[in-house]
């Protein structure tokens, strides 16, 4: 069994449509795929309508979140959510309140580009986001595509990192509230790609140890962001608060180099997230 529970479609940031993701997950030889778009499910329907034969698909999401400690400032963290009620009301209102958050932001960022002179037109890029969920790589990709820079890495490395002066931060979900609302919506949260440093600041123990409390439910360990060392103590921690495991590519299609499946789940892992999400089911034969 191959299982990959992180991968983005164009409903959010990443460059393939959720039946081009499926079509290429299978070609890959994928079993389980999850699709986690960004702050919105728009692509579930898509992606169950478009199901090809022998691929088990689980509905899921990434929640912009964040991590509030006492002596420091918030530190971003993403939360993986799967199986959970889209209809509930409370999560429902939250994910809308994120994208809203995403247009007003982007605007922001787009607009001061434009102001220094750089080739970006904000009602363009709206325009191509296909889910209407717009990120830092809708604005790298419309950089790219104007001869502003040679790729979307190169953007963020030079335009759109956080401490850029053009960067412009989300008001992101506090990461428990976060939690208990995808588990007051029977979902499984886990705690997506937690040690990727070169993403910026990341969590310390106590910080992971209060989101089990809050609920979590699991770690997303074998990640393409995650070294050796930082995979290794995220097992650690995960057998000590007793959370499930996962592994997965966080696949953006072009705007990512990573492949599909570079890292997966165990199968016993994925029975037992399959077991905890009691919100929504699988799409499978
Ligand atoms: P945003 O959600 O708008 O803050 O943008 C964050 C997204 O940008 C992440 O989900 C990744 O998909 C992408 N991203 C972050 N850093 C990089 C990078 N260095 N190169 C390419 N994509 C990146
Ligand atoms: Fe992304
Ligand atoms: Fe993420
Ligand atoms: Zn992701």
């Amino acid at each position: 069994m191959r299982i990959d529970l992180h991968t983005h479609s164009s409903v959010s940031d990443g460059t393939e449509t959720p039946a081009e993701l499926l079509a290429t997950a299978r070609a890959a030889g994928l079993d389980v795929v999850a699709l986690t778009d960004h702050d919105t499910t728009a692509g579930w329907s898509l992606a169950e309508a478009s199901r090809p034969a022998g691929l088990t698909v689980v509905p899921g999401m990434e929640l912009s979140c964040r991590w509030f400690p006492s002596d420091q400032p918030p530190i971003s963290v993403h939360l993986l959510a799967y199986l959970f009620d889209p209809t509930h009301a409370g999560f429902a209102a939250e994910r809308g309140r994120l994208r809203q958050e995403r247009l007003e932001r982007g605007a922001r960022i787009v607009g001061a580009l434009a102001a220094d002179g750089y080739p970006v037109v904000w009602e363009q890029i709206v325009e191509r986001s296909a889910g209407g969920v717009v990120g830092r790589p809708h604005v790298a990709r419309a950089l790219v595509e104007a001869g502003a820079v040679e790729s979307v890495d190169e953007a963020f490395v030079t335009l759109l990192h956080h401490h850029s002066p053009y960067y412009v931060a989300k008001v992101d979900t506090d990461v428990r509230e976060g939690i208990a609302l995808v588990r007051a919506a029977g979902g499984v949260p886990v705690f997506a790609h937690g040690l990727a440093t070169k993403r910026g600041r990341v969590v310390g123990d106590d910080a992971i140890a209060g989101m089990a409390e809050a609920g979590l439910l699991g770690l997303e360990v074998d990640h393409p962001d995650h070294a050796p060392h930082e995979r290794a103590h995220l097992r650690g921690l995960a057998e000590d608060l007793g959370l499930i495991v996962t592994g997965s590519s966080d696949y953006h299609g072009r705007n990512k180099q990573t492949p599909i499946g570079a890292c997966t789940t165990d199968a016993d892992q994925f029975e037992a997230l399959l077991a905890a999400g009691i919100g929504s089911e699988a799409y499978r034969d």
